[in-house]
């Protein structure tokens, strides 16, 4: 795929030192081509490293190694990593063009793929959802649906892992198995999640079998499991 570049002035030089740890998704709520003249616009003092447009275009607007102004303010955040510093110094944000509500398209959906693939790359960035999280996770308040709740967490972090396709012919979808805080790729079939190294068995059944805690988020389409009991630390 083709990266154009696209330079904003928004952004600050360097990052103190810090580690590239994690990407930031988001949406841009407006639409081309003024949402990205916006983000190139000092007026606006926003911005983000890449943009996807919506048939799959690449805008580079600042240099990875630079710190976009894409996550600055934090509110009420949930996010494991987060150390009480400004997120900007160890984070990569990419802004899919969307507005509140939408799906991203299917081109769009591609680029971003073959881009946090890249990026997680290039950057040695794990591929789990403590490492690839919406803006969401960083302010609870103003950002409730940025990304949204339509953007596919469960579907990019399985092609990430290697699984390819969406829903199969069979109706699997995919889903992901946090098992002590490492990932598996699964799939949904029947609203009953499976691992997809297994012999058939639904996940539910092993767990409850060794009496692990088990449970479901449905804003990622993760089963969360522990060996220990749910809540206690790993
Ligand atoms: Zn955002």
């Amino acid at each position: 795929m083709n990266i154009t570049q696209r330079p904003s002035p928004n952004f600050t030089e360097g990052r103190k030192g810090r580690k590239i740890i994690a990407i930031v998704n988001h949406i841009t709520a407006g639409l081309m081509p003024g949402t990205l003249s916006l983000m190139c616009n000092p007026i606006a003092k926003a911005s983000a490293h890449y943009l996807i447009t919506k048939i799959g275009e690449i805008y580079q607007l600042v240099d990875d190694n630079n710190r976009a102004w894409h996550a600055g303010e934090v509110r009420k955040p949930n996010w494991s990593l987060y150390d009480g510093t400004n997120p900007n110094y160890c984070t990569l944000g990419i802004e899919h063009e969307a507005l509140a509500g939408e799906s991203l398209t299917d081109k769009q959906y591609e680029a971003t793929l073959w881009l946090h693939k890249m990026l997680t790359q290039k950057w040695n960035i794990p591929i789990d959802t403590d490492h690839i999280i919406g803006h969401y996770r960083l302010d609870s308040v103003n950002r409730k649906n940025d990304p949204g709740p339509k953007f596919p967490w469960s579907r990019l972090i399985y092609n990430m892992k290697g699984g390819s396709g969406m829903a199969d012919t069979e109706g699997k979808s995919p889903c992901v198995h946090d098992i002590n805080g490492v990932l598996f790729p699964g799939f949904l079939k029947g609203g009953t999640a499976f691992l997809y190294s297994d012999n058939g068995i639904p996940i539910r059944d092993v767990a409850a079998a060794f009496s692990h805690g088990i449970e479901w988020n449905g804003d990622t389409q993760t089963v969360i499991i522990r060996t220990g009991k749910l809540g206690e630390k790993k």
